[in-house]
C-alpha cells in the first residue's frame, strides 16, 4: 500500500449532514493517531445532487467512487424522491447494484453500561442486498409496481445461486472468526422454489466448511427464537427483505438504531452506511446519534486493513470502537439513549478520546 487510502464521503439527506461530518472527523482523528493516512473526497448524492445536478444520484458521483477506496454513505430519504425519471434515483441501492455490493454485514451487540432489553446478544445479520423482493423495483416501470388495476399491485422477486452463494460466504468468513455457527433465515416452506433455491445453495457453500454449524429457520420462527434464546445466535444469513426486518429488529434488542452499524462488501468495494435510514423525523434538531455511522467507518476500517494491506488501519478501528464504547460508559448519549447530548457534542467528545 502506497500512498493515502482514498475514502470518499456521500452525505446524504435527513440527518445526513448532521451525522456524516461526525464520521468523516473521527475517520480522520483516528487516522492521524494511528499513523495512518486516508485522503477524503466529498461527492453529491440525494437532495443537494438533485437541485443542482438533476439527479439524486448522478452519473459523475458513480464514476468518482471507481477511483476510491471505500466509501461513507450518509441516509437517504428515498420515500421522499421523485420518481426515477424525475431524477429520483435510491443512491443506496444504485451502490449496492453497481458496485455489486452483494453483502451487508450487520452486528449487533450490547455495549458497555448502554441499557438495552437482551445483553445476551452478539450476533451479526448477513442480508443478501441486491435482490430478492427489493430486486423488482427497476423491473418494469422503475417504480416497483406493476399496475393491473387501482386495487392491485404485483412484487416479482429475484433469487440467484450466485448472491446467496455470496452473501453465505461472507457468512461463512465471519463465523469462522467468531463462534462458528451460521443459521440461514427462509420461507421455502410457502416459497419453495425461490427461497428452496437460496436454503439449498446455502446449505451447499458450508458444506464445504466442516468448522462452521450450518442450520437453517424459517424466518418468522427465527424471528420469535431470537427474543426466546438470542445467545443461540451466532451470524445469521438472510435474503434481501428478510435482512431488513432482522437487522432492525436485532439493533432494537441491543439499544437501538443509534448504535446499529453495517458495511456494503462486494470483491472489491465496501461501503461504510448506518443500518438507520434518514430519520426525518428529528433531521435538523441537532439531536441524531451518531455512533451508528461512526462505528460502520470503524468497520469499513477492518476491511482496508485485510483488503488493502494497511496495517495502520486495526489500530485506528479499534480506536474508533473504544472511543464510541468509553464515550456511552462515561453516560454521554443522545436523546434516543435517554440522554441530553447534542450530535455536535457527542462529537467532540468522541475525538477528544482518539487524540488524547
Ligand atoms: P428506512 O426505510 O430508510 O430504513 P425507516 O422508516 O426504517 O427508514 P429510520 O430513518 O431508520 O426509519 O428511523 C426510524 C426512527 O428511528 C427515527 O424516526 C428516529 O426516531 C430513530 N432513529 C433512527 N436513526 C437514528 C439516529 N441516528 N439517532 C437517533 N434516532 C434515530
Ligand atoms: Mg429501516
Amino acid at each position: 500500500m502506497t500512498g493515502p487510502l482514498r475514502c470518499a464521503v456521500l452525505t446524504g439527506d435527513g440527518i445526513g449532514p448532521e451525522i456524516v461530518p461526525v464520521a468523516e472527523r473521527v475517520l480522520l482523528a483516528a487516522t492521524a493517531r494511528a499513523g495512518g493516512a486516508v485522503e477524503t473526497q466529498h461527492l453529491p448524492v440525494g437532495f443537494a445532487a438533485l437541485a443542482e445536478h438533476g439527479t439524486t444520484f448522478p452519473d459523475d458521483t458513480a464514476a468518482a467512487l471507481h477511483d476510491t477506496d471505500g466509501w461513507i454513505l450518509g441516509p437517504v430519504d428515498t420515500a421522499a424522491y421523485p420518481p426515477p425519471a424525475e431524477g429520483g434515483l435510491n443512491p443506496s441501492g444504485e451502490c449496492r447494484k453497481r458496485f455489486r455490493l452483494t453483502s451487508n454485514i450487520r452486528p449487533a451487540r450490547a455495549l458497555p453500561g448502554v441499557p438495552c432489553r437482551f445483553p445476551e446478544l452478539d450476533c451479526v445479520v448477513v442480508r443478501e442486498n441486491t435482490e430478492g423482493f427489493y430486486a423488482d423495483r427497476s423491473m418494469v416501470d422503475g417504480t416497483g409496481e406493476l399496475p393491473l388495476r387501482d386495487d392491485l399491485a404485483l412484487a416479482v422477486g429475484v433469487f440467484s445461486a450466485e448472491r446467496i452463494a455470496a452473501a453465505t460466504r461472507e457468512a461463512v468468513r465471519l463465523a469462522r472468526e467468531r463462534r462458528g455457527r451460521v443459521v440461514l433465515a427462509h420461507k421455502a416452506n410457502v416459497l419453495p422454489r425461490t427461497m428452496g433455491l437460496y436454503l439449498e445453495t446455502a446449505r451447499a457453500v458450508c458444506a464445504e466448511a466442516p468448522e462452521v454449524t450450518f442450520d437453517d429457520l424459517h424466518l418468522d420462527a427465527l424471528a420469535a427464537r431470537l427474543v426466546l434464546a438470542p445467545e443461540e445466535f451466532d451470524v445469521i444469513v438472510a435474503e434481501n427483505l428478510g435482512g431488513d426486518v432482522l437487522s432492525d429488529l436485532t439493533a432494537g434488542m441491543v439499544g437501538g438504531l443509534g448504535l446499529a452499524p453495517s458495511l456494503n462488501v462486494g470483491d472489491d468495494a465496501a461501503m461504510a452506511q448506518a443500518v438507520h435510514g434518514s430519520a426525518p423525523q428529528i433531521a435538523g434538531r441537532g439531536i441524531a446519534n451518531p455512533s451508528a455511522l461512526v462505528l460502520s467507518v470503524a468497520m469499513l476500517l477492518r476491511w482496508w486493513q485485510a483488503r488493502k494491506a494497511a496495517p495502520w488501519c486495526a489500530a485506528a478501528a479499534g480506536l474508533v470502537e473504544a472511543a464510541v464504547a468509553q464515550t456511552l460508559a462515561g453516560g454521554l448519549r443522545t436523546p434516543d439513549l435517554g440522554g441530553t447530548a447534542s450530535t455536535v457534542a457527542f462529537g467532540h467528545e468522541l475525538v477528544r478520546r482518539i487524540e488524547t
